[in-house]
């Protein structure tokens, strides 16, 4: 289904005014950002959940709380929207055919349950022509047998439900492959050669339900233990080339799923003189993400216009205009790890820095890993939210980028 111009405040507002309401499924911090986004401009918001007190089901209008695949829950969503996103890809495909059959939906039902199966995404990122790290779907012995030296060391991920490097098992010879499909209880995989990686980037499109889209410029991303610790976006954070062909390549991928809403792709730059960068280019894809983004959380603080009003206005049909950033910006991500002993980090100290924008999500309980919030400095220079931000790590215990 296209999607029709939802525009934003209620209808007849000088007889029986009728909110215009846009929908989620998914209550975490991207749909409480959403939520936001939408709020803002005068739109209400329902959520669909079943966390009683999910991040975004804590500030919306209205908050089913039902399993993702709950038929009633399903039908008072579409009751209540006019247009349906989604907030991560792990919600069932299922639900958003259901969906998509009665409201405009976006990202599709077909976009996300290619994003959702690593086995999916990378037969379609090959049909693209963007190059993908050497792998080899696993899925049953023989195939484990199959196996070539040349893709070890490597990472075996399970072709669904992964996030934050969750479902992952990095191993360096066939038994420890064995182990850890046996580990990951034997469903399906792909196994990933361990490339030299120099460092890793992302971009941001939004794609319109015409097919017109814009982008942010690539952001630098730092992970640590598999998840997003540090984002620097700036001009000169990635050479120019580089930079142009991520563009590209996000651009043509978004087209190829003739995708409607805001994706995001992230790209592994390889090791310069490395073997494999000499087979495959600089730059390959890792995976890509249906929604906005961890990596884009800067936009909010950063650029005129945000990952999540990029969302908003694709879902409603509103015109997208191409985001200009109007400071350098350095976000770090907050774990639960800086909760664990109990203690409140020094948000007093952090916040006396210039240029510090603090995001908590409203989450109750601290584990380690979990992100609880994310912090961005924007400043006039590269250096001054570099320096900022690496005071305000020290101040809270992260560790240096
Ligand atoms: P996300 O939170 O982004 O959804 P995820 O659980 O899907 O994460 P990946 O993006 O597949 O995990 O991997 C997490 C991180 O592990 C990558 O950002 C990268 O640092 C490292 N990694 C993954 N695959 C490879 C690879 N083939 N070679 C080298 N490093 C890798
Ligand atoms: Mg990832």
């Amino acid at each position: 289904m296209s999607g029709p111009i939802l525009l934003p405040g209620a209808t007849g507002v000088n007889g029986d005014g009728q909110p215009v309401t846009l929908g989620v499924m998914g209550g975490g911090q991207l749909g409480r950002m959403f939520v936001q986004a939408a709020q803002s401009m005068g739109y209400f918001t329902v959520v669909l959940d079943p966390d009683v007190i999910s991040p975004a089901g804590l500030v919306s209008h209205y908050h089913i709380q039902t399993d993702y695949l709950d038929q009633q829950g399903l039908a008072q969503l579409m009751q209540r929207c006019a247009a349906i996103t989604t907030e991560f890809e792990n919600v069932p495909a299922g639900a958003l055919v259901t969906l998509g059959a009665a409201r405009p939906t976006a990202p599709s039902a077909d976009a996300v349950a290619i994003a959702q199966d690593r086995i999916k995404e990378k037969a379609h990122l090959a049909r693209s022509g963007v190059p993908v790290a050497p792998y080899a779907v696993i899925e049953s012995a023989a195939d484990l047998a199959a196996v070539t030296d040349a893709l070890l060391p490597g990472i075996l991920k399970t072709a669904r439900l992964g996030y934050d490097g969750k479902g992952q098992v990095r191993v360096s010879s066939r038994d420890e492959l064995a182990a850890a499909w046996d580990t990951l209880k034997q469903v399906p995989c792909v196994l990933e050669h361990m490339l030299p990686l120099a460092a890793e980037c992302s971009v941001i499109v939004a794609r319109g339900w015409t097919g017109e889209r814009v982008h942010f410029a690539p952001q630098l991303n730092l992970h640590r233990q598999g998840i997003l610790a540090v984002t620097q976006a700036y001009e000169g954070n990635l050479p120019a080339g580089l930079a142009q062909q991520a563009v590209a390549a996000a651009k043509k991928i978004a087209d190829d799923l003739n995708y409607v809403g805001v994706l995001c792709v992230e790209f592994f730059v390889l090791a310069d003189g490395s073997p494999e960068r000499t087979a495959l280019g600089a730059l390959v894809v890792n995976e890509m993400a249906p929604r906005p983004h961890n990596s884009g959380h800067y936009t909010l603080d950063a650029c005129d216009v945000s990952q999540f009003d990029l969302q908003v206005r694709t879902l409603a049909g509103l015109p997208l205009v191409q985001p200009r950033q109007h400071s350098a910006a350095v976000m770090l991500n907050l774990l639960g790890d800086l909760w664990v002993d109990g203690a409140t980090p020094c948000w007093d100290q952090v916040l006396a820095l210039p240029g510090v924008h603090l995001h908590l999500y409203g989450k109750l309980t601290a584990s380690k890993g979990r992100k609880m919030g994310h912090l961005t400095v924007t400043a006039a220079t590269a250096s001054e939210a570099n320096a900022t931000a690496l005071t305000a790590a020290r101040l809270l215990g992260i560790a240096a980028f």
